[in-house]
């Protein structure tokens, strides 16, 4: 019987990997036709200064809705542009319209800090510096309103090569964020040597911040060091008054959550911040 229990266990595990394999080629397939009709969107969640606050930055996140496969999320999509080398033009595409983006807003008067995520696989690519420098001529976006968002692991290996391009990026007046930050495999030690400016503490310690004491601990350490190291530090997943609240007391800089708004499509961005915040950083 255990025999017998065990073989089926087995087929059904086979056929479950079979399955997911499947759908995984699928995806990569509709991925590839989009990439090549540009079919993806960027949206815009607003990050808010706890002091002020107001609206002084936005994150693009990226959006795909697909006409089989219906809207698939990034968490989705995104490992499997890296596997299959799609990240690259997709992050290129993403860096263009973001900059774009920024560029077309500060020419209406609204000056705002743009988040871009940059995936490891751009990152570690050797023209990846030359890449964005072309994109800001090309867009004419000022680069000091960049801010581009890397994640601990990207640091881990061939840290000369990673220094030399956070180097060069900061050199041209792009601002760096660490994404995820407390999730990584990576040492504290990275900080101390690479020109980082901000923190963003992973929303998996902010959900449950109200509740759980250890998260308490860990998210008033963050703050702390960040602080204490000339960064700026923003929490993400933000969802609850009661968070804000305990965010403030701690002079966590800025907050994204949900309470506040989730992201949204570039045409509605300027309404919703005229609208939900006055004092948002409009310049004459
Ligand atoms: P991330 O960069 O950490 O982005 C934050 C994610 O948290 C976003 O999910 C956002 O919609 C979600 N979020 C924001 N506020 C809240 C909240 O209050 N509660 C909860 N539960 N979630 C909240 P999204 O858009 O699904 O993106 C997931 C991840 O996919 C991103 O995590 C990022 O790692 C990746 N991603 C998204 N867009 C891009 C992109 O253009 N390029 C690359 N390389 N990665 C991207
Ligand atoms: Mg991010
Ligand atoms: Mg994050
Ligand atoms: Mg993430």
């Amino acid at each position: 019987h255990a025999k017998e229990r065990g073989k089926n266990h087995y087929q059904v595990y086979e056929t479950s990997l079979r399955t997911k394999r499947d759908e995984r080629l699928r995806i990569e397939k509709r991925l590839r036709k989009a990439t090549e009709n540009q079919q993806f969107q960027l949206y815009y969640q607003p990050q808010v200064d706890l002091k002020e606050n107001k609206v002084v930055g936005f994150e693009a996140l990226l959006r795909w809705n697909d006409e089989k496969l219906g809207d698939v999320s990034p968490g989705v999509f995104i490992p499997i542009a890296e596997d299959s080398g799609l990240i690259f033009p997709i992050g290129d595409w993403v860096l263009e319209q973001a900059c774009y983006q920024a560029k077309q807003w500060y020419d209406k008067g609204f000056s705002t800090r743009m988040g871009i995520n940059i995936s490891p696989k751009q990152f570690q690519r050797p023209d990846f510096v030359g890449k964005v420098k072309n994109i800001i001529e090309k867009t004419g976006v000022n680069p000091s309103l960049l801010d581009l968002e890397i994640t601990e692991n990207d640091l881990l290996y061939n840290r000369d090569e990673c220094f030399k391009t956070l180097k060069r990026l900061k050199d041209i007046g792009i601002q760096i964020s660490i994404d995820d930050f407390g999730t990584g495999y990576s040492s504290l030690s990275y900080l101390r040597r690479f020109p980082i400016d901000t923190l963003k503490i992973d929303q998996s310690f902010i959900r449950e911040v109200i509740e759980n004491t250890n998260d308490q601990a860990i998210v008033t350490s963050i703050i702390q060091l960040a602080h204490n190291m000339n960064m700026r530090v923003i929490a993400e997943g933000v969802e609850t008054a009661e968070m804000v609240m305990f965010l403030n007391e701690r002079n966590c800089d800025e907050m994204q959550g949900f309470l506040y708004s989730k992201a949204l499509p570039a045409d509605n961005v300027m309404d919703f911040v005229n609208e939900k915040e006055p004092t948002a950083v409009l310049h004459s």
